[in-house]
C-alpha cells in the first residue's frame, strides 16, 4: 500500500509523536518527498512526552522541526468555558471524552491554521495531518479543507497559492495504519499515544488513547512493543 500524497514534492507534516505522524513521516520520506514536521505544544500534561517522541523522529531523520507553543491558548479559554469543555489539539473529542462530556472548543483549527501560515511561508506546497477513518467519520474533512484553502487563496490573492491540505490515512482504519507502519518499519517503541494526565516515561494501558493504541495492534496482528504501566 503506498500513501498518496497527491505528487507533492515538499510537505510539512503534523508530527505530534504518535502513531499516525510517524506513518505519515516514513511514507512520505520513502517516497522521496521533502518534509519537515510541526509540532504544536498544548497545555495537556501529554505535551512532554508527544514533544520527545516528534523531537526523536526529526533528530533520526535529519529533518526541521518547527516547534510552535500553544500554551497560552488556554488561559485565553478559561474564564468563559471549563477547562473539561476544552480539548485542545485532538480531532476525536468524542473519544477523548467518552460520551462527548459537553466538548465543544478544540484548538485544532488554530494549530491547522498555523501550520498553513508556516508552510506557506517556507515555501512548502502542502500540509499533511494524520487523520483516521475514525477521526474522519462524520465530517466532510476534504470538503472543508478544500473551503479553507479557497478563503486563504481569496484573502491573498496576491501571495502564491496557499498550500494543500493532505489527510492521507483518512480512508484507513488504526489497524490498517499500523499494518502500514510496520511495512515502513516505523519504530512505534519511539512513539507515543497516551493521553493520561499522569503522565509517566510509560503508556498508562488504560486512557483512551492507549486503549486505541492497544486495539489497533491486537486487531492487526503485529506485536506490540509498547510498556504499558497496566
Ligand atoms: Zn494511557
Amino acid at each position: 500500500m503506498k500513501l498518496d500524497f497527491q505528487n507533492h514534492k515538499s510537505l510539512v507534516i503534523a508530527l505530534s509523536g504518535g502513531i499516525d505522524s510517524y506513518v505519515c513521516t516514513y511514507a512520505a520520506l520513502k517516497q522521496g518527498i521533502r518534509v519537515s514536521g510541526f509540532h504544536a505544544i498544548t497545555a495537556r500534561p501529554v505535551a512532554k512526552m508527544e514533544r520527545s517522541s516528534a523531537k526523536w523522529l526529526a533528530n533520526s531523520k535529519n529533518f526541521y522541526l518547527e516547534i510552535t507553543d500553544f500554551r497560552q491558548m488556554l488561559e485565553t479559554q478559561v474564564g468563559y468555558l471549563s477547562f473539561e469543555a476544552i480539548a485542545l489539539d485532538e480531532l476525536d473529542t468524542d473519544r477523548e471524552f467518552g460520551d462527548g462530556g459537553g466538548v465543544s472548543v478544540t484548538a485544532f483549527t488554530t494549530i491547522l491554521s498555523c501550520m498553513i501560515y508556516y508552510a506557506h511561508i517556507a515555501g512548502k506546497d502542502g500540509v499533511v495531518v494524520g487523520m483516521t477513518k475514525e477521526q474522519a467519520s462524520g465530517r466532510d474533512a476534504i470538503g472543508a479543507f478544500s473551503d479553507l484553502e479557497s478563503s486563504i487563496n481569496k484573502l491573498n490573492p496576491k501571495a502564491n497559492s496557499a498550500p494543500n491540505i493532505l489527510a492521507p490515512l483518512r480512508s484507513l482504519s488504526k489497524q490498517e495504519i499500523i499494518k502500514l507502519g510496520f511495512d515502513l518499519k516505523v519504530p512505534f517503541e519511539k512513539t507515543w499515544s497516551c493521553t493520561s494526565p499522569q503522565q509517566t516515561v510509560r503508556h498508562c494501558g488504560k486512557c483512551a488513547g492507549c486503549q486505541a493504541r492497544r486495539n489497533g495492534f491486537n486487531a492487526s496482528g503485529i506485536d506490540d512493543p509498547t510498556d504499558y504501566h497496566d
